[in-house]
């Protein structure tokens, strides 16, 4: 893996939720971006060279909502940067890692993404992601 490519944060109120951190981090988000297939609008806040992903739910079944029903708000995954996901994610496998999509699903950001199992990983929702390389 690369590096941290962001840190996923599950929020109840994404508009609150910018200003909040539009105040913390003195940046506003850069972006947001709907998730329909995952029932999350997302958003993103540079910091330096690091990201912050705010997700909040917009449908009662989606992960991010039963997430928040369980645990409350706070720190959601770990995202790393990955140049070959399908490479990563079979790697990972080997290595006795529980992915949890085995095929990578387009999310946000413009990235391949895939997920592995946070009983695996200490209790972490780790996620990886590949840029999609346009053209
Ligand atoms: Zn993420």
């Amino acid at each position: 893996m690369d590096k941290i490519e962001h840190i996923g944060i599950a929020v109840k109120d994404l508009e609150a939720s910018n200003a909040l951190f539009a105040k913390l981090l003195g940046t506003p988000h850069y972006k947001i971006e709907d998730v329909a297939s995952e029932g999350v609008k997302t958003s993103f806040f540079q910091s330096g060279p690091n990201k912050i992903e705010l997700l909040e739910a917009t449908k009662p079944d989606s992960p991010i909502a039963k997430y928040l029903e369980k645990k409350g708000e706070g720190i959601h995954h770990i995202a790393f940067a990955v140049g070959d996901i399908v490479a990563e994610i079979e790697r990972l496998k080997g290595e006795g890692f529980i992915v949890l999509n085995e095929v990578p699903k387009k999310g946000a950001d413009n990235k391949l993404v895939a997920f592995l199992h946070p009983k695996g990983t200490n209790g972490v929702l780790v996620e990886l992601c590949q840029e999609i390389k346009e053209g």
